[in-house]
């Protein structure tokens, strides 16, 4: 494990910061009406990278004074490693450049957070074992909980790019074609079971064009984010067979607005659990290519508390991200830089470890209570949930900043 590398900016070596000098997330930013600009996080600043490469403190080709990522993650691995040893040195405590870089900084809390790159494409899977299990025993039974090829294929659906949006954007609660168990006919009415899911997303980095080795796939991952899948339960169990969620799944998809590259989380990677039956060789890791990410999710309504509903780790997956990219290229599918993969919602063994309603209500049947003494089945109108995720080092985090999203009502 390694340690805190200490920073002369402001609140970056408080160790519950999620943004000390190992971390270096990317991201896009803007300060009142001014323009979007690519940025980096350390402590409580925002270093400005588009003023940095202007100023020539930074010489990156223009790759930094963009509005979003995409050209700069195209520019490759060998430009990734660098930005981050330019960026260590100078924001390290001691730093001869300091004096030319603190007028780039700018307070976070003044600027507006967007989405830090251009979503190419959005996949997302289906890969969280217990997740699986705890859906599959509610909807099939306990016999037939998990599909007969769920331990040899990471389980995905393609998703909407157009539904991604970037933290504090709020989620009108999606209208769709509902039956229930009971129903004769189907209804056109606004979802009662609205729910989220807990995950993190990998942001693909370089593109292919053909199958690439798990390695590989590894490689071209540039970082990861928190990601929040909104699902509405009751329109995708109605549509969902036999092509998967689609409309259920559409309406958006939140994620946390800084990039954490996966140079900043290498220290804590742990490999995927045990195979219960081997995978196929074009499968096998070279290596622990998932990380120890301690997550969380918060429940808020509106003018109470927020209550923490589920707390998880991202290692309770049991396929990686780079399983996942090599699954999905495997057949010839060219991979785009700006991809982004859904992880697949990450639940843990035990109740408070779900990372959806689905899961923690038990389809609904056990309602939690929160700390205002309100229940919750599934979402209500107004309610806000926060994503929050860490990677723990010894006396600082790598952490993701927030996962946001409030609910409005529907437009019926
Ligand atoms: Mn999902």
């Amino acid at each position: 494990m390694t340690e805190l590398l200490r920073s002369w900016v402001d609140g970056a070596n408080r160790p519950d910061t999620d943004f000390p000098l190992n971390n270096l997330p990317v991201g896009v930013f803007s300060l009142a009406d001014g323009p979007r600009r690519q940025g980096v996080a350390i402590g409580d600043r925002i270093l400005d990278l588009g003023r940095a490469e202007a100023a020539g403190v930074l010489g990156f080709g223009g790759r930094l004074m963009q509005d979003g990522w995409n050209g700069f993650m195209a520019s490759g691995r060998g430009e990734w490693a660098r930005l981050r040893r330019e960026l260590t040195m100078l924001l390290a405590e001691g730093a001869a450049a300091r004096a030319r870089v603190e007028p780039l900084l700018v307070p976070m809390a003044a600027a507006r957070l967007h989405l830090p790159f251009a979503v190419s494409e959005y996949t997302d899977f289906y890969a969280g074992r217990h997740h699986a299990t705890n859906v599959g025993t509610m909807f099939r039974g306990p016999e037939n909980a998990l599909p007969s090829n769920w331990l040899h294929i990471p389980i995905g659906y393609n998703g909407r790019a157009s539904s991604v949006v970037v933290t504090g954007t709020s989620v009108i609660r999606p209208m769709g074609q509902i039956k229930g168990p009971e129903d004769a006919l189907p209804r056109f009415a606004a979802s009662a079971r609205f729910d989220i899911e807990l995950e993190m997303g990998a942001v693909v980095g370089q593109a292919s064009d053909g199958p690439i080795s798990v390695a590989e796939a590894f490689d071209n991952i540039f970082g990861y984010v928190l990601l929040n899948d909104w699902s509405a339960r009751d329109i995708q169990a109605w549509e969902y067979q036999p092509l998967g969620p689609f409309q259920a799944k559409a309406t958006a998809t939140t994620i946390s607005p800084w990039i954490v590259m996966a140079a900043a989380l290498a220290p804590f990677r742990v490999a995927t659990p045990e195979r219960e039956v081997p995978l196929l060789p074009y499968l096998a890791e070279p290596g622990p290519m998932l990380y120890d990410i301690a997550l969380e999710v918060g429940l808020a309504p509106e003018g109470a508390p927020e209550t923490v509903i589920a707390r998880t780790n991202y290692r309770e997956m049991y396929y990686s991200a780079a399983q996942q990219l090599a699954h999905h290229a495997s057949c010839g599918c060219p991979m785009r830089v700006g991809d982004l993969l859904g992880s697949g919602t990450i639940s843990g063994p035990e109740r408070g470890n779900r990372g959806s309603l689905l899961e923690i209500s038990w389809g609904g049947k056990e309602p939690i209570t929160l700390d205002s003494g309100e229940t919750r089945s599934f979402l209500a109108d107004r309610d806000t949930v926060t994503l929050r995720g860490h990677a723990q080092g010894r006396g600082y985090r790598i952490g993701f900043g927030e996962a946001s999203g409030k609910i409005l009502p529907a437009r019926g």
